[in-house]
């Protein structure tokens, strides 16, 4: 299981995650969904241990993030912008990636899978944008992690790829793993997710599933659903009395 326990985090002050509290459960795709700058990316650093919370704490596997690291070799994480060395082949960057974990990893399968085969040779910098994620795709599953943390994973995929990701989300759910997800596809929300986290201003607005979610906002599907929320919210600031009332009927869903 992950949990955060009332979160806070401030840069340069400026606060970011204020009071966030989770609970993920084994086998469960988790869409962490909210605006740009709404603290996606920082939640999954907090989750990672490489931003450390201004107050409250995060557990990974029972362990806590600040006093532990020994949980971090269960994760896979694919971050938005990948640093590896432009002028490394896409072979050596995998031989590089097993060398420093000193553990070879299942990276044939996944090759296979993305159809990278006929780029092995090819330097990291001649790659398009999409063929280099499927290339951070490989490194984020190929040592078989408990806990999957991907940041906009679909970012410039090919159709087919994207179906061998979902493909590949599926068979870690199954297996048990707990996946977590950031994306602006409200179309991946609806095919991969179990249960949506949605973050604004840098706090839970809404947690549930999609039937929850559709339910409380009395529309159709994750896109209008949201929209929806948008739309409350925003009405709601220029209207306290009923952004209150849209408020605690949101937590009494949420919770
Ligand atoms: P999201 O992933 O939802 O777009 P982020 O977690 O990346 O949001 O960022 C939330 C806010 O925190 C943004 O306003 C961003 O500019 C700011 N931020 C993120 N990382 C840093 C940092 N290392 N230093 C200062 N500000 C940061």
């Amino acid at each position: 299981m992950i949990e955060l326990k009332n979160i806070y985090k401030a840069y340069k002050k400026v606060p970011v995650l204020k009071g966030v509290s989770l609970k993920m459960e084994k086998g469960g795709v988790y869409a962490v969904l909210g605006p740009n700058g709404s603290g996606k990316t920082t939640l999954m650093k907090c989750i990672l241990g490489m931003v450390l919370p201004d107050r409250g704490e995060v557990f990974v596997g029972g362990e806590s993030v600040i006093k532990k690291h020994s949980y971090r070799e269960n994760i896979g994480y694919l971050p938005q912008i990948a640093r590896f060395p432009d002028n490394l082949k896409v072979e050596e960057l995998f031989k590089m990636i097993s060398d420093l974990r000193g553990q070879k990893g299942n990276s044939e399968d996944l090759i296979q899978r993305f159809g990278l085969e006929k780029y092995l040779s090819y330097k990291l910098s001649s790659l398009s944008g999409g063929t280099r994620q499927k290339v951070n795709l490989v490194i984020c599953f190929m040592f078989d992690a408990q806990y999957i943390l991907l940041d906009e994973p679909t970012s410039g995929l090919d159709p087919v790829a994207m179906i061998a990701l979902r493909k590949l989300i599926e068979e870690k759910k199954q297996e048990g793993k707990i996946i977590i997800l950031t994306t602006h596809i409200m179309d991946v929300v609806e095919k991969m997710a179990d249960e949506i986290i949605f973050l604004m201003e840098g706090k839970i607005y809404f947690q549930g599933d999609q039937e929850k979610l559709d339910e409380l906002t009395g529309s159709e599907g994750v896109e209008a659903s949201i929209a929806q929320l948008l739309l409350k919210e925003e009405k709601g600031k220029n209207d306290s009395s009923q952004k209150n009332g849209f408020r605690f009927k949101l937590n009494k869903v949420a919770l």
